[in-house]
């Protein structure tokens, strides 16, 4: 196995260049080159000597990922399948916005959330990916905008899986966005998304980083979370929410709670009510989340008017809630569809 550059911290990449006999400084550029000008091979590194090229391109694995499939939406929302040293694949998504462009990134092939309503729950578990791949999700996206003239704004820890459940990878990932000689990103622009695992919240709180927390709500009241998110039956919302109220007072950050609006399920106007009091007096946003529909899953979108009206009975209580924009429904940007489907397609279904 050669060794992933992407994985190597910076003084990782200074001690690889004593073992190669190399001069301090070609660390240094080497870090330019693949943090900051988007070099996707060592050929394009045109200020290292070709002998120190062809040893890196030897012993060293850049940690670029193979885009397989790509989609486009009307919308301008694009889905990226990209290919893994293993041969399994991840999803990545990059969601254009007037404030400056975003990408969704996996954490997982799979999830074992089980979320009754989520394609990428469909396969299950398969294994957690390294942080050096969720990283290459990222520079992949910045790469591909860069070169369109755009900028990549904000992340969101939001594809396939858990990333709590990837404790040690996503830790990793989110101390190499903060490195100002790695990709140099502000904590602020990264919003990760839980379906509620208590006790990481909490270690996650004891960082104190400025990260942006999403947390998967779905549901006004045990019986319904129970039957939309299996982790509720190990974390109900009763040691939820106060866990996510500490986050919020080591943080100093907004919790957003996600609330994905299922017709008939959880999007009536009690629902909505008894979502609010259990929101009210917290330093929090809600997003509505109107459900993209999944083949083969019974759950259907909520008509649009239930969508606004329990916006509106959030509001009429003094909660923060907006609708989510709803961003490439023509190409399957449901995490885990375009996975899915290419899988299918191989297996000739
Ligand atoms: S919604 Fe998120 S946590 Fe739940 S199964 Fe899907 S990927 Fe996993």
């Amino acid at each position: 196995m050669k060794t992933n550059l992407l994985a190597l911290t910076p003084a990782e990449i200074a001690a690889l260049m004593e073992i190669m006999g190399e001069p301090a400084y070609r660390a240094a550029q080497i870090l330019d080159w693949l943090w900051h000008k988007g070099a996707e091979s060592f050929a394009q590194m045109t200020n290292l000597p070709l002998s120190l090229r062809q040893k890196l391109e030897q012993q060293v694995d850049i940690g670029f990922l193979e885009v397989l499939a790509k989609q486009k939406s009307a919308d301008g929302t694009e889905k990226l399948l990209l290919d893994l040293a293993d041969g399994q694949t991840v999803e990545t998504v990059i969601l254009p916005y007037d404030i400056g462009d975003s990408a969704c990134i996996s954490t997982q092939v799979g999830c074992r959330m089980g979320c009754a309503f989520c394609a990428s729950g469909q396969p299950g578990f398969i294994r957690n990916l390294t942080a050096a791949e969720i990283m290459a999700q990222v520079l992949q996206v910045r790469n591909l905008l860069q070169r369109k003239g755009r900028k990549l704004k904000n992340l969101v820890l939001m594809g396939t899986g858990e990333p709590l459940d990837n404790w040690t990878a996503t830790v990793a990932f989110l101390e190499a966005v903060q490195d100002p000689q790695r990709l140099g990103m502000s904590l602020r622009h990264i919003t990760l998304s839980t379906s509620g695992l208590v006790p990481k919240i909490l270690a996650l709180a004891e960082k104190g980083w400025p990260l942006n927390l999403a947390v998967s709500l779905h549901a006004p009241n045990n019986k319904i979370r129970n039957r939309l998110m299996p982790i509720n039956k190990k974390y109900p919302i009763e040691e939820l929410l106060p866990a996510c109220d500490l986050y919020v007072e080591k943080t100093g950050r907004r919790i957003t709670y996600e609330y994905i609006l299922l017709a008939e399920v959880n999007d009536g106007s009690q629902h909505a009510r008894e979502c609010a009091q259990l929101l009210s007096g917290r330093i929090c946003h809600v997003n509505l989340i109107p459900f993209n529909a999944v083949p083969g899953m019974q759950w259907q979108p909520s008509p649009p008017e239930k969508v606004i009206a329990f916006r509106n009975v959030l509001k009429s209580h003094g909660i923060n809630a907006t609708i989510r924009r709803k961003m490439g429904a023509d190409i399957a940007a449901a995490c885990g569809q375009l996975r899915n489907i290419c899988k299918n397609k191989t297996r000739g279904e």
